[in-house]
Order: structure tokens, then sequence, then C-alpha cells
């Protein structure tokens, strides 16, 4: 393909991802005075996890009592792999940004004395209005248009690569800084907002020499009903679980009910009749409006009539690892690169149980604060020495076999290289890839795998999942269709690997279950460690303690103040 096919662009901060933490990336960068660039793979406003539902916050007023509670809460169910300090830093973040989206004109709900209930947003009205302030702001917005690729020299991340969808085009964006912000991976199980989440942050990041983190702690699955994508689980409380002959089972949607009923062959249905008034109902009803469509389709009343159930795989997007953050300002291991939000690491404010349910969305807001302030000032502190770079492309798995060729200078000089797939669309590659991400598929999704995890298991299916690696490298990618999905495939093939290898790591079951062995039921202190996995041929794994003494000191603190009452 020929130059005139490729666009190309020059930014302070390239921002990666268009989700919560991607809006807030770019809106904070672009107040320090820097030139920002987003891109999306779908449509900032109502692409990924948070968009078509809604997020509970960690909203708490600055009173000291409750946020020291809801602190001892997470370090103690976190497994104690959580950081106090930045528990705190989120607390006051969130409570800052929610001020300033309700003077944005979020219509937050108002109690009977007048005041915002600022603990929940609803994902179309707030990402639609985190897409005017993001515009509002001067950044300039790609949609339609996934990065596939970073750009790279001896000083570290200088740009990315991608393709603009619906122009059949490449995208070419040089930047002092690069904020990855692209959500978790969740495999393409279907489940509302996440077939986008595919892991390929993780492999872009990775692909530089980045680590991950907290992989093993992705046992994560969320009941929906069997034919429709929605997720929302909180619902299913109001809920009797029955047989398909009608008999109650007497179970509820916590704890490994769902999960073993089903893993022994056994059918679920649901009917939500514990919401037994018309005006329960109707709360119900207006709190998420998403949850219902599907059913009143179908013409199922949720009320009166059984629907149902299957368990979806969320992977890392309501589980805890991803990129590791090494600075307050949520940079990674490799300079010009920062994480935020479900793609990075929030071990330090989750630890070892899920963030989903009021963490990870107050995450997403702070680290996408902290990394578009941190990428503005990188870019600006370091602008002499980035000027003028030669950067190289660095994305190999997936990708057509072509070499990497020199990325652009400037926008003046485009440089010679060429896409890598060419604009025929071949059926076959596309049915190689289908198959590919099946058999990915196969090793992650299924209960006994990867929900009921022994030792055993977990090695068998890792063994399978690096035979299969060599086929990722090798696709024959032929459009710009492929190579979307190609890239898809590698990232959720290295993902796989990722979990499975620091799943490995873990012999034990610390925090609350998103990692478990059959073969060890207990938690471990020889183990109070985070597990730290990188690489893609060969992958490495290493221990980070560098928090213990932090936590130890926040124990003695907690043990002396018990004492003193
Ligand atoms: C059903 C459900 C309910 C949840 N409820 C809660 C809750 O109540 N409280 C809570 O704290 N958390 C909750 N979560 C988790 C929460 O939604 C996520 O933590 C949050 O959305 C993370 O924001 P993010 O911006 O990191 O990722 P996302 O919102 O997932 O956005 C990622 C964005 O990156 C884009 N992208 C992906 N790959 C590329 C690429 N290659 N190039 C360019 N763009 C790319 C995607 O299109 C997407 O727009 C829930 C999750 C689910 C699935």
């Amino acid at each position: 393909m020929s130059n005139e096919n490729i666009k190309y662009y020059t930014a302070d901060v390239l921002v990666i991802g268009g989700g919560p933490a991607g809006a807030w990336a770019a809106w904070s960068a672009a107040q320090t005075g820097a030139k920002v660039i987003l891109v999306d793979k779908g449509y900032l406003g109502s692409s990924g996890a948070t968009a078509p539902g809604g997020t509970n916050l960690l909203y708490l007023p600055p009173d000291q009592a409750l946020r020291d509670t809801a602190v001892d809460m997470r370090m103690n169910s976190g497994g104690f792999l959580s950081e106090p300090d930045w528990i705190y830093r989120v607390l006051d973040q969130v409570y800052i940004n929610l001020d300033r989206i309700e003077q944005w004109g979020y219509p937050f709900v108002k109690d009977e004395k007048g005041d915002a209930q600022r603990n929940h947003l609803h994902g179309p009205e707030y990402m639609a209005l985190m897409r005017k302030q993001v515009k509002k702001a001067g950044v300039t917005v790609l949609d339609h248009a996934p990065a596939l690729e970073l750009l790279v020299d001896e000083h570290g991340v200088g740009g990315a690569r991608g393709v603009l969808r619906q122009q059949n085009k490449e995208w070419e964006i040089k930047a002092g800084a690069v904020v990855i912000a692209t959500g978790g991976c969740a495999f393409l199980s279907k489940g509302l907002g996440c077939n986008v989440l595919t892991g390929d942050g993780y492999l872009m990041g990775a692909e530089v020499g980045a680590e991950l983190s907290g992989m093993e702690f992705s046992r994560q699955y969320a009941p929906s009903a069997a034919y429709s994508s929605p997720t929302r689980g909180r619902l299913l409380g109001w809920a009797t679980y029955y047989d398909e002959d009608g008999n109650e089972l007497g179970g509820d949607r916590g704890g490994d009910f769902l999960a073993k009923r089903l893993l022994n062959g056994g059918s679920v249905y649901a009917m939500m009749n514990k919401a037994d008034t018309p005006e329960k109902q109707a709360i119900l009803r207006s709190a998420h409006s998403i949850f219902f469509l599907p059913y009143d389709r179908a013409g199922i009343n949720v009320f009166t009539d059984m629907f149902p159930l299957t368990l979806r795989y969320e992977g890392t997007v309501r589980g805890t690892g991803g990129l590791r953050i090494v600075t307050d300002d949520c940079g990674t291991t490799v300079p010009g690169l920062y994480a935020a939000g479900d793609a990075a690491t929030r071990e330090r404010i989750t630890g070892a149980a899920s963030g989903g349910g009021a963490f990870n969305a107050s995450w997403a807001i702070c680290s996408g604060t902290w990394s578009g302030e941190g990428a503005a000032h990188y870019a600006k502190e370091k602008a002499s020495l980035l000027g003028d770079r030669e950067l190289q492309r660095a994305g190999k798995y997936g990708l057509h076999a072509e070499s990497t060729t020199q990325a652009t200078q400037n926008e003046d000089t485009p440089p010679t290289s060429k896409l890598r797939p060419t604009t025929s669309n071949d059926a076959q590659t596309d049915v190689v890839i289908k198959e590919l991400v099946k058999a990915i598929q196969n090793e992650i999704l299924p209960l006994e795998k990867n929900y009921f995890r022994s030792e055993s298991g977990i090695q068998e299916s890792l063994n399978s999942l690096h035979e299969l690696w060599p086929k990722v490298q090798h696709q024959k990618v032929e459009s710009i269709h492929d190579v979307v999905h190609a890239r898809e495939a590698a990232a959720m093939a290295a993902t796989a690997r990722w979990i499975y290898t620091a799943a490995l790591a873990r012999k034990e079951t610390r925090g609350r279950g998103l990692h478990t062995f059959t073969e060890y039921p207990e938690q471990d202190p020889n183990q109070h460690h985070r597990i730290i996995v990188s690489g893609l041929e060969e992958i490495q794994v290493s221990y980070d303690t560098s928090f213990i003494d932090k936590v130890e000191k926040y124990q003695e603190l907690l043990k002396k103040e018990v004492q003193a009452k």
C-alpha cells in the first residue's frame, strides 16, 4: 500500500483506548496544554465495559472514620496485596473527579435532602459526557482506529501504529509519551461491552519489554441469560433459581452454586420474583434498563417467567491483573509508556480481590487522571531529546511476516514503509483466525479448567497454549479486517499464557477467590508477594515484595489502635 494510504500525526501524548480510563487520561493530559490524540478500537463514548452499562464507585465523603474502614476492609479482602496509601489516594481523587463530573452537568440522582448520589454512574450518560469534555479540551479523537503496535527507540516508546477501519487506511502517530488504556481481556466471551477487550494493550506493552502483575487473579465469571450478553449479576440477587422442570434449587448467585450446577450438565433458570411489587420492579428497571432489553424483546417477563442462565468469563476485566506500574503517575517499567484502567494492574488498590463493584471504575478514573498528567509532563520534560527520533515498529505477533521498517520522523517526512496487510479480503484467513481463537477459548473459558483450577489441569492447558503459540506468530494476514483479528488472537493467546503461568506460580488461595487451586485451599504467609510475568517466547516469572514493609507498618498501626481501644 502506498503512503497516501497512511495518515501521519504527531502529538505530545497518545492515548490508546477510549473507555473511562482513556478519556480521563486524554482530558488530564490536555489540561496541561499538551497536544493529545486518543484512538479507540470502537467509538469513544460507547465502547468498552463501562459504556453500555454503568458502574458503582468508591465515593466516600472526606470522613476519616469511613475512609479508614473502607481501606481496612479492602486490605483484608485483598489478602494484603494492596497498599493503604494508594487506596487513600484513590478515595481523594475520585472525590475530586466526581465533583467535576457534576459540574459538567452529569444528572446525579438526588436523595430526599437534595444531595447528589455520586456512588453510581450510568454508562451511556457518563461516557457521552466524557466524549464531550475530551473534545472540548482539544483532544483529537480517532474512532474505529485500533492500535496494532507501538513505536520504539533507545529512549523508550515514541508512538504507535494502527488502522482506520472505516477508511481502510493505516495511521501512524509519533508521540512523546503513550498511555495504554485498552481495558482488560475477556476472551470474546460475549459479555456486553467486553468483546473489544482482547488484551491488545498487554501484548503491545510486552513487545516493548513491559511487565505484567497479578495475572493469576482472573478467575472471574459473571451470570448472564444464556441467550444474551448483559452480565448484570447484581440484579440476580432478586432471583430464585430453578431447574428446567421448575423445581426450586435453593442456591444464590454467589459462591460456587451456579458453576457447580452448570459444570455437572445441569440447567439453571432464574426468575426475579423477589422483586414482588410494581414499585420494586420499576426501581430495578429504571436503574438498569439495559439488563431488561433482551428479555423484553424476547417477550419474557423476568419477574414472572423463568429464563436460562449461563456464566460468562470476564478474565481480567473484573480481575486485578495488567501492566505493572512502578511510579505514582502510573508509569510502566518502559520509559514513555504509561498504563491506566483495566490495562494496568489494579493490585495496588484491590489486592487479590475483584475490583468490579466499585474499585475498578474508581481506579479507571484515578489512573487515567494520573497517567495523563504523568505522560504530558514526561513528553514536555523530554521534548528536546525526543524531537528527532528513528522509531521502529515493535509489533511482531499476528502481523504480516514482513520485517519492521523505520517509522516516520515527523509529519513532513513520511517513511517508505508500507502497510503490512494488503486490501484484499481472504475468507480462508478469517477461518484460520477463528479456529485459533476457538482453540485459545477451549483452554481458558471452560469452568472445569479455569473456574475449578487444579495444578495439573492448568499445567495441561498451559502446555496446549504454548503449542498454539507458534501458530500465532505465523498467521497469514491479508486485509485490515484480518490484521485486527489476528492481533486480537495473538493478544488473547499471550494473555492466556501469562494468566496460567502466574497461576502456577501461586500455590495457595489468597483473597476472595480470584485464584484458587483445589490442592492449595489456604492462604500461605510465605507467598505474600506479587507475581510478575514478562516475555512472549519464554515467559519469565519474578516476585515483587517491595510493598510489604508498607503493609506490615499498616498492620502494626492497626494492632496498636485496637489495643488502645
Ligand atoms: C458487567 C460489568 C459490570 C461492571 N461493574 C462495575 C462496577 O459496578 N464497579 C466497578 O468498579 N467496576 C465495574 N466493572 C469494571 C469496569 O467496567 C472497568 O473496570 C472499567 O470499564 C475499566 O475502564 P477502562 O477504560 O480501563 O476499560 P474499558 O471501559 O473496557 O475501555 C477500554 C477501551 O479500549 C478500547 N480498545 C481496546 N483495544 C484497543 C486497541 N487495540 N486500540 C484502541 N482502542 C482499544 C476499547 O474499544 C474500549 O473503548 C464492571 C465490568 C463489567 C463487565
